[in-house]
């Protein structure tokens, strides 16, 4: 007997697909990393200001 393991989505829960592990397809796929590429963005742009009021304290 074939023994099968039903991974789900991380993102909509959805069954996986083995092309697109661990999502169900390439739309979630570029939901995941929007989400890690978006994280980043924030980071670097609340370091930015800082930077820029220290300089003018002066
Ligand atoms: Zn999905």
């Amino acid at each position: 007997m074939k023994k099968e393991i039903q991974e789900k989505c991380k993102i909509c829960g959805k069954p996986v697909t083995e092309k697109f592990t661990p999502f169900c397809c390439a739309r979630c796929a570029q939901v995941d990393l929007g989400k890690w590429l978006g994280g980043a963005y924030a980071v670097e742009t609340q370091e930015e200001p800082n930077h820029d009021e220290s300089e003018g304290l002066s």
